[in-house]
């Protein structure tokens, strides 16, 4: 229809600042996770979210791995999580040896029904890991209610929640270990990255340990259990850093690019869109999505944006129907109706930091324009 430049589904904001501290890594030759600007970001990033202690590793997927490992969750054990989720919490569960336990969608915030949680614990459960999806944090006072009454830990992975909070407080705050990414298309960014957060010292301990091939404190290269080499570089570091100054800009600016799609596109016909505003918390609008009422006309639109050179991204897909998890026999004849209408029907469009105003408002008329054939 229109002849415009692509507009991509995500790009980033970079600036002056980043150049500067990345100068300033070649300039001083630090450059590995050696250098001084990790224990920064470390320090500085806990202090915006209000805990303790922060554990910079190389992303946020395996954030979760450690998480995961340091609260000794392996074979035997449950952990209840949400069905509509990207892979990344589930496949740290299964590769530890533990079950993921799957909890259906609440349509209103697309996030996890927190009511359906309750009947899902076991005396196997040893976790309730909430994942804050899109705009909008997990209910939270009832998960931590549950937590607390039944003894299990809360794991929280806040990758797009930096600066959400759920009734005042940060998300990243609630978990006995929470997790960020710093992936592109995250409200702060450092190209690829992650972070733990917790406050007991003995956990945070261990989790340095982990991401550093579990060295012991001993006689270097003798080993007593497995690891990885999950450590973040001072060149993320920098880039973390000089995100991490404008934080609260980049927040401000995702509201903004969500209202003003909202603007235009909450009375798209055919279309549901999250509301801007929940009883406990606003939207930060992680993205900008769009939940068709049927998978038909998602795909159709998703192909029309495309041919209009407009970058979109359907919705996760949901872990009981992921063929990897199918075949090693998880989840058989499990249904939840809203997480699989989220995963068919949902998708979503340019939200990223880097865009404009007039491209924002291009990508609304072409949604305007489309007609089913
Ligand atoms: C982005 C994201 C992750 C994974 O982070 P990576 O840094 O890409 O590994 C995990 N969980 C959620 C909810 C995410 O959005």
């Amino acid at each position: 229809m229109m002849n415009q430049k692509p507009i991509p589904v995500n790009t980033p904001l970079l600036g002056e600042r980043e150049k500067e501290l990345l100068n300033e890594c070649i300039d001083t030759g630090w450059i590995s996770s050696e250098g001084p600007f990790i224990a920064k970001f470390e320090s500085e990033m806990s202090k915006y979210v209000g805990r303790n202690y922060g554990i910079a590793v190389s992303n946020g997927s395996a954030a979760l791995d450690v998480c995961i490992k340091a609260l000794e969750i392996g074979v035997g054990d449950e952990v209840i999580m949400p069905a509509f989720t990207i892979i990344s919490p589930a496949q740290s569960v299964v590769s530890a040896g533990a079950t993921p336990v799957l909890v259906e969608s609440d349509l209103s915030s697309w996030n996890m029904d927190v009511s359906a949680i309750e009947s899902k614990i076991t005396s196997k459960t040893k976790a309730v890991l909430v994942v804050h999806i899109y705009g909008f944090p997990v209910d939270m006072d009832p998960v931590v209610d549950l937590c607390k009454k039944y003894n299990l830990y809360l794991i929280e992975d806040a990758a797009e929640m930096h600066g959400q909070t759920y009734k005042g407080k940060k998300c990243g705050s609630f978990g006995t270990i929470s997790t960020f990414s710093f992936y592109p298309n995250k409200h702060i960014t450092t190209g690829e990255g992650g972070m733990i957060m917790c406050d007991d010292e003995k956990i945070a301990e261990r989790c340095r340990k982990l991401r550093n091939l579990a060295f012991e404190p001993g006689r270097r290269f003798v080993h007593n259990e497995i690891g990885w080499n999950y450590r973040m570089t001072n060149l993320q570091a920098a880039l973390g850093l000089a995100q991490l100054e404008r934080i609260d800009q980049h927040i401000a600016r995702k509201k903004e690019i969500g209202l003003r799609y909202h603007s235009h596109l909450s009375n798209i016909k055919g279309f549901e869109v999250q509301p801007t505003q929940l009883e406990y918390a606003e939207n930060i609008f992680w993205i900008y999505g769009l939940l068709a009422e049927t998978q038909e006309l998602n795909e159709a639109m998703q192909k029309y944006l495309s041919s209009n050179q407009i970058g979109t991204r359907p919705f996760f897909w949901c872990m009981h129907e992921q063929p990897v998890f199918q075949n090693m026999g998880l989840f058989k004849n499990e249904r939840y109706p809203n997480a699989e209408k989220l995963a068919r029907n949902g998708f979503y469009v340019p939200s990223g930091l880097g865009i404009t105003n007039d491209e924002i408002d291009t990508v609304c008329e072409v949604i305007v324009s489309f007609k089913l054939s």
